[in-house]
């Protein structure tokens, strides 16, 4: 099921998107959006009788997390490797403030303190309740379903910051979308899932999760042995290799294979 917010206008409701995915990860033209009573995060999901064209509404970020978006550094080696930097022997987590989410089409703000703006395509875990010390085995318990993200990143300033906190956590540096699956299941591939990022139409990163040096079970099983995990925060798997630059006016789609495209555009502050 793709769990979707939207709006018409009015304010944000959540919806059930229905319609097959081409091979670029775009709905069909008969795509609707089945309109739902609440978040169903918390209230399940119940379907409501309105219905609208997918085409009809603007579709925002999938999930508002409430308390984070967890980020996990160099979990592709190939990546370490182009960045300069060993693999980590545990995980390397950050946290992104979850003001910096925005939606499908939303711009990605260029800030004047960086020089060098970069997109990360990554397959992004969405919390689907509270849970802390999770055993890797139960890992699939706690998930709600996945979503797609673009760990923008301020190069410059990851390379000068000891932290990374002001080179990720500008606002528009998470988008997240289009919408939440909640029955694809990367683990069940042997093969992974394809994770690809475009940039004005040129592929830029071609990677799959079956190359994440941490798997999900086992990132979900190290984060909560080290903060309570709530509904609605997520994680960010890591980014394959090819990460690069943006200017303001570039197109940046991050496609997962089974799941859709998330596009957003570069535009001045
Ligand atoms: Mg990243």
């Amino acid at each position: 099921m793709r769990i979707a917010r939207f709006t018409t206008g009015e304010d944000p409701q959540y919806g059930v998107v229905t319609g097959d995915l081409d091979e670029f990860g775009q709905p069909d033209e008969d795509a609707v959006v089945v309109a739902l009573a609440g978040d169903p995060l918390y209230v399940g999901v119940k379907l409501l009788d309105t219905e609208h064209k997918l085409a009809d509404v603007r579709l925002l970020a999938p999930v508002l997390p409430r308390s984070k978006v967890v980020g996990i550094g160099r979990n592709y080696a190939a990546h370490a490797a182009e960045m300069g930097n060993d693999v980590p022997t545990e995980p390397l987590m950050f946290l992104k403030p979850n003001t910096s989410v925005v939606g499908p089409g939303d711009p990605i703000f260029y800030p004047r303190q960086t020089q060098n703006l970069h997109f990360e395509g990554e397959l992004a875990v969405v919390i689907g309740r509270i849970c802390r010390d999770v055993p890797p085995e139960q890992a699939t318990d706690v998930i709600h379903g996945y979503t797609i993200a673009n760990d923008v990143t301020a190069r410059d300033l990851q390379k000068g910051d000891v932290q990374f906190t002001r080179a990720k956590g500008f606002d528009s540096f998470c988008p997240l979308g289009p919408w939440i699956e909640t029955d694809l299941d990367p683990q069940h591939f042997a093969d992974g899932v394809r994770v690809q990022t475009h940039l004005n139409g040129d592929l830029k990163q071609d990677g799959s999760t079956a190359d994440l040096i941490f798997d999900i079970p086992t990132l979900v099983s190290y984060v909560s042995s080290v903060m309570t995990l709530l509904p609605g925060d997520v994680i960010l798997t890591g980014t394959p290799e090819g990460v690069g630059p943006m200017e303001v006016g570039d197109e940046v789609e991050v496609s997962i294979a089974g799941l859709g495209t998330l596009t957003n555009k570069v535009a001045q502050r």
